[in-house]
């Protein structure tokens, strides 16, 4: 059974009523499913169970804390973006020991507590930052595990703003900078080298970009070892790609054949970075209309959901299915769906044929990544709550943010 689907006509989220759910806990609200997470966790796992390996779940596509915890408990690792998600995956009883960090800009302070937990690698973006870790790492009197995030110049033939993996890219280090900075590293007292990583872009349903990505890195594993330089894991990064429109997901089996395919008999541990693929097909965001208006030539479904909580439409002109939450039998119309915020880029969906009155419930599928993480408080709108569906029991694993809160750190002058 899927875990969002329809009986008689309404959306149920496993066996809940997601008109209950609104009712229960407020409209905008985020819904996640338990199941979901859990059965997209174990197609890596199943796809890789034949070779040493780790998932490691990107965090910064939903940070919650039921979330990082359903994850942990399966056994999880878990790919870092900042201090801040370090805290979170530690206060959700995730392991250290399978964390990695990513990411441009590691702070001092960033750097230091990840040591002082013992992290299991630190994904380094650059030489500065190389030479950052291991003088933190020296003064610790400890030794910081690394691996090269390598950007191996593919085109992962996705949305530029969600493509990684090519040379104009902010991230990594070029293909051919990098023997020199490993080598630099092999010698560094206080740096352990231990693997290569890439992340090439997000939402990938090809595999091919996968597949240059990995025959490109293990050729540069081949010349190292050349050099006398062993890497014992390939990090082949996230960007697995779901359905939000008409995408076929990426078949994740099909996925993990072609990277155990490109590593053959060499002794490589993978680890992979999974976030989307996870936690988007696992959430949805239930809103309701607000009014109905229309102009000459438009009609307009304004709901309470707006963007400030769901970014992703303004911010990369992604396309999110809208759905009635109930079945109706009023007539179809093409609605722009839209929000209160005061930009004419909030919208959640536009020319869509829905079937709605005033009052009605929206279902914005597959909004379980880069949903509430990518939330903000733009016209003082208290951030929604977060509700997590398992089996029958429907837990908040967020509260609905007030008002008061969000002022109550500024203060008026004296
Ligand atoms: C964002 C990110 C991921 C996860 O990307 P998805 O597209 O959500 O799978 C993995 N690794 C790194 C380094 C990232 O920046």
């Amino acid at each position: 059974m899927e875990h969002f689907h329809r009986r008689k006509g309404a959306l149920y989220a496993q066996s809940y009523a997601c008109s209950q759910l609104a009712e229960e806990f407020g409209t905008p609200l985020f819904v996640y499913s338990r199941e979901a997470l859990e059965t997209a966790w174990q197609k890596f796992e199943d796809a890789l169970e034949n070779h040493p390996h780790l998932i490691c779940y990107a965090v910064k596509a939903n940070s919650n804390l039921a979330v990082l915890d359903v994850l942990a408990r399966l056994g999880s690792g878990f790919d870092i973006v900042s201090g801040g998600e370090l805290k979170r995956v530690l206060a959700a009883g995730g392991l250290p020991e399978k964390i990695v960090f990513s990411g441009v800009g590691k702070t001092a302070t960033e750097i230091t507590e990840a040591l002082e937990v013992g992290i299991r690698c630190f994904n380094v973006e650059s030489e500065a930052e190389l030479d950052r870790i291991a003088n933190i790492a020296s003064a610790l009197g400890v030794v910081a595990p690394i691996s090269l995030r390598i950007n191996p110049d593919v085109d992962a033939q996705t949305h530029p703003y969600i493509s990684t993996g090519l040379k104009e890219n902010k991230f990594g280090i070029n293909m051919t900078d990098a023997i020199e900075v490993y080598k630099r590293a092999a010698q560094m007292p206080s740096i352990e080298v231990q693997g290569m990583d890439c992340h090439i872009g997000s939402q990938l349903t090809k595999i091919e970009p996968y597949k240059d990505a990995v025959e490109r890195l293990i050729g540069l594993i081949e010349r190292l070892k050349t050099e006398g330089i062993e890497i014992t894991h390939l990090d082949v990064g996230g960007g697995q790609g779901i359905c939000y429109e008409d995408e076929t997901p990426l078949d994740i089996a099909q996925w993990a054949e072609c990277v155990t395919d490109a590593i053959g008999e060499r002794k490589l541990e993978i680890l992979v970075e999974p976030g989307r693929f996870i936690a988007g097909p696992a959430g949805i965001m239930l809103t309701r209309v607000e009014y109905l208006k229309s102009n000459e030539d438009k009609h307009f479904a304004v709901v309470d959901a707006a963007m400030n909580d769901l970014i992703r439409p303004a911010l990369y002109s992604a396309w999110q299915a809208i759905e009635p939450v109930e079945p109706s039998t009023v007539a179809e119309k093409v609605y722009d769906v839209v929000g209160p915020v005061c930009e004419s880029a909030d919208f959640l969906g536009k020319e869509r044929k829905l079937a709605i009155e005033q009052g009605d419930l929206l279902a914005v599928m597959s909004t379980g990544a880069y949903g509430f993480v990518m939330s903000s408080n733009y016209n003082t709108r208290p951030r929604a709550a977060e509700v997590m569906v398992s089996g029958d029991e429907a837990y908040v694993v967020r509260e609905r943010e007030n008002v008061e809160d969000l002022f109550a750190d500024e203060s008026l002058l004296p």
